[in-house]
């Protein structure tokens, strides 16, 4: 016989797991040193992507200042910045690590190309970081954990070595991917390419501004795709709105839309994240949802995932709830049947002589705060004080508003002994009760689902 567990009343065999992986994980790996000397500094950076990361952005303002802009370099910097962003947003992204839709190896190779001309790993090792940021969001094992501050979020992850390394993700889907195979191979060569020398070339062959592509196309535009990725692990998960889900810190905004070509509805995407779709509404700015949606009218992509509206509209409701009860919980409430004294009828008759009561659907209310300022005038209050005035009050001579039915309730101090006849649910719940925000916790146990049952759809 195994004993019971006192946590969860189960027998001992059937225990849960309590320890998160995540608690599991970090309590049984060791961490690198903390850092707390220069000279630890030195031993824990990256040094590659420090000298990538500083040189690049240092040789594209000074470049700026010396070369004059064409507009031709001007606009190729602009395409190639798309060009080589979409790579990351619709290839690396949403192709590779999210597998959002399909494409054919077309698309594949020109994503391909344009993801490692925005320098920023190859597919494999992005998709891999990724996709644990999206199962560990914001632990210590998630690569570029937004509760660690924006800097790092932003740009301190790829500088300094973490104190532990990212948690385990499957990338063996990509593993078979002949062309994912390709990329990580030849990196190097092709970020050189790609990165550096296509887009100086360009403008160098086409209208004969060698220097113009390379501080323009090649440098400064490497600068701004770098960043606008890197937003969306810092500036996505800092500024915003949360309308899907608000335990984690991603969020929503248009700001960061436009930094990111489309990838700023973060809230969406950490909850949908197969979703082709960051932005689902037509007014908001995903040009990268819009170049996966052109790709499959031209017949290159495929099989776009969306996640069902009913699923997303659950997901907002649950939010707006929320934000309801905490709304409702700023409001005073009448006090309910539970916390009232019951009194009977010559009681009720003694105390409505000392100050005035009046008896509505078996609730006794105080009226003296009220009775002045009653619209219809004070007489008509004090002509039902000690009496019942269920009917005057339900329309027999006004019909009160819905104002009134929630004020009335306020002022319940007791209820009548065998007063509230069984079925009056309506005339009892004033009108601000009726459609109540209650928590899974606060709703009538068996007897509610007892009950729901004979509304089961057959
Ligand atoms: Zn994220
Ligand atoms: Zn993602």
């Amino acid at each position: 016989m195994s004993s019971v567990s006192p946590k969860t009343g189960l027998p001992g065999l059937l225990e849960p797991e309590v320890e998160s992986y995540v608690a599991h994980k970090i309590k049984n790996t060791k961490l690198r040193p903390p850092i707390t000397t220069w000279r630890d500094l030195i031993g824990e950076i990256y040094w590659f992507h420090l000298i990538l990361l500083t040189t690049v952005p240092t040789i594209g303002l000074i470049g700026a200042w010396y070369t004059p802009l064409r507009w031709e370099t001007a606009l190729f910097s602009v395409f190639y910045y798309f060009y080589t962003g979409l790579g990351i947003t619709a290839g690396y992204h949403r192709l590779w690590a999210h597998r959002c839709y399909n494409a054919t190896p077309f698309l594949k190779v020109v994503l391909a190309l344009g993801g490692v001309g925005a320098v920023q790993g190859s597919i494999k090792w992005w998709s891999r970081g990724h996709r644990a940021h999206h199962r560990f969001t914001d632990t210590k094992l998630d690569p570029y954990d937004a509760t660690q501050g924006f800097l790092y979020s932003h740009i301190g992850w790829l500088i300094v070595k973490p104190r532990l390394r990212p948690g385990t993700a499957d990338v063996s889907d990509l593993s078979k991917d002949p062309i994912v195979r390709w990329q990580h191979r030849y990196y190097f060569l092709l970020l050189l390419t790609m990165g550096f020398v296509v887009p100086t070339v360009i403008p160098w062959l086409a209208w004969g501004d060698l220097r113009g592509g390379y501080v323009y196309a090649a440098i400064l535009r490497l600068t701004f795709v770098h960043h606008s990725t890197f937003c969306v692990n810092s500036l996505a998960h800092w500024l915003g709105d949360s309308p899907y889900d608000d335990k984690h810190t991603p969020r929503n905004h248009l700001i960061t839309a436009f930094a990111t070509i489309g990838e700023g509805y973060h809230n969406f995407h950490h909850q949908f994240p197969m979703d082709y779709r960051n932005a689902i509404r037509w007014y908001q700015y995903d040009p990268t949802k819009w170049f996966i949606w052109v790709c499959k009218q031209l017949r290159l992509a495929s099989h776009l995932k969306t996640f069902s509206d009913n699923e997303i509209r659950k997901g907002e409701l649950t939010i707006q709830l929320k934000r309801l009860r905490e709304q409702q919980d700023q409001l005073v409430w009448p006090r309910d049947g539970h916390d009232l004294p019951v009194v009977d009828w010559e009681t009720y008759q003694k105390l409505s002589a000392e100050r005035p009561l009046i008896l509505i659907s078996g609730l006794i209310h105080d009226v003296s705060t009220f009775i002045e300022e009653h619209p219809g005038g004070a007489p008509i209050v004090a002509k039902y004080i000690g009496k019942d005035a269920t009917t005057a009050f339900f329309g027999g001579v006004y019909d009160h508003s819905n104002a009134a039915h929630n004020l009335l309730a306020m002022k319940r101090v007791g209820i009548l002994h065998g007063g509230m006849p069984h079925g009056v649910d309506d005339k009892v719940i004033p009108p601000s009760q009726r459609l109540w925000v209650a928590r899974y916790t606060e709703l009538g146990s068996s007897s509610a689902y007892s009950d729901s049952e004979a509304g089961m759809p057959q």
